[in-house]
């Protein structure tokens, strides 16, 4: 993996002059946890056969860091939940021309293989932790073990990964309460943290969106109470906006896809477990490049094209709105988030 391409080599330009060079992979639909705000409780999953082999994935992969892509996440559903992940991910981490392979995972399989991972070449890791007690998270996940989850992020920190970061979707009465305890908590542990605005995607069964809205200013009021924080240059080049709590390294960063729209500076696109190819979160534009690697074995040529193409139809923004049933209706899992 090189680390010394700039962020700007990325061929897949947007008709509103954007630049993509970030890619978010969902290798599964599936989930060990069913949280209230991503599933709803009774979930029906794709087929074997309609989600892409770990060998497609690993061609999309390669297809996009030769275009150019600096950046790769794998995500889901739970990643580490699909059998043969920590191999893709050697794979993948191993591609010319990629600065950067990170994961997104609940926690829950990271006692047993958090090392593997970081040996395979993942820098950076994101676990979701919305609660720090246990009764709280049974609740948000439906069936997840609060302990389980906090051995995992030992054993990131123990695995010696760059990173680690926390994300917390943070709901009112749910876990709002909470937010400057999951600070001091990532910072007792030598973590960051991201709070998240929830998002409208798919039919949930579990709560309210529309009532349990708790806004990123609001948690920043929160938090100033207790701690003082300066806002810090280091971006993501996308959604999320981040501060430094004063006297520490430590980043508390907000992504606010309510409060403060981030799509003018889009980098990224999603490819779903099925092969979907999403130019947005909060739109359905796709291409379905599960159709194109099936028709077309082996044809890089034909799927690069696919890819370069689908950069016209990438929507210019998304326009969220928590009142009413959803207007996406795909949930977070299905989409890799
Ligand atoms: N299962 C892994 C996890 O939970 O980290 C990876 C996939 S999950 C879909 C990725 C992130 O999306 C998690 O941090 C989760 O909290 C967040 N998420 C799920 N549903 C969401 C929603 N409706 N709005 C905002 N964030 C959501
Ligand atoms: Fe699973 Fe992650 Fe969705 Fe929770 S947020 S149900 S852990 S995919």
């Amino acid at each position: 993996m090189s680390q010394s391409l700039p962020n700007s080599t990325s061929q897949l330009i947007d008709r509103y002059g954007r630049r993509v060079d970030y890619v978010r992979i969902s290798v599964t639909d599936r989930c060990d946890f069913r949280c209230v705000y991503c599933m709803s409780e009774n979930m029906e999953f794709l087929p074997r056969a309609q989600i892409l082999t770990l060998e497609e994935i690993e061609t999309v992969a390669r297809a996009f860091v030769e275009l150019g892509v600096g950046k790769i996440r794998i995500t889901g559903g739970e990643p580490l939940v699909r059998r043969g992940v920590p191999d893709l991910l050697r794979v993948i981490g191993r591609l010319d021309g990629l600065r950067e392979l990170t994961l997104t995972t609940n926690g829950s399989q990271l006692e047993n293989c958090a090392e593997e991972l970081r040996a395979a070449g993942v820098r950076r890791i994101n676990i979701s932790l919305d609660t720090l007690d246990a009764g709280r998270f049974r609740a948000l996940t439906r069936v997840g073990d609060l302990g389980r989850v906090l051995r995992g992020i030992d054993a990131a920190l123990a695995a010696g990964f760059e990173r680690v970061k926390l994300n917390a979707v943070i709901l009112k009465h749910r876990n709002h309460d909470e937010v400057t305890d999951l600070v001091a908590f990532a910072k007792a542990k030598g973590l960051d943290i991201s709070f998240i605005e929830e998002m409208p995607l798919g039919v949930v069964d579990g709560h309210d969106r529309a009532e349990q809205y708790y806004s990123s200013d609001d948690i920043r009021r929160d938090l100033e109470r207790v701690y003082h924080l300066v806002p810090c240059a280091a971006t993501s080049g996308g959604p999320a906006r981040y501060f430094e709590v004063a006297g520490s390294s430590m980043r508390v960063g907000f992504i606010s896809p309510h409060s403060h729209n981030f799509c003018g500076s889009c980098n990224r696109v999603r490819l779903t477990a099925e092969g979907r190819l999403l130019l947005c979160l909060g739109n359905e534009h796709s291409v379905d490049l599960k159709r194109v690697l099936r028709a077309h074995p082996g044809d890089a040529a034909r799927l690069k094209a696919a890819i370069v193409d689908a950069m016209a139809i990438k929507p210019e923004r998304h326009y969220f709105d928590l009142q009413g049933q959803p207007v996406i209706f795909r949930h977070m899992s299905a989409t890799g988030g």
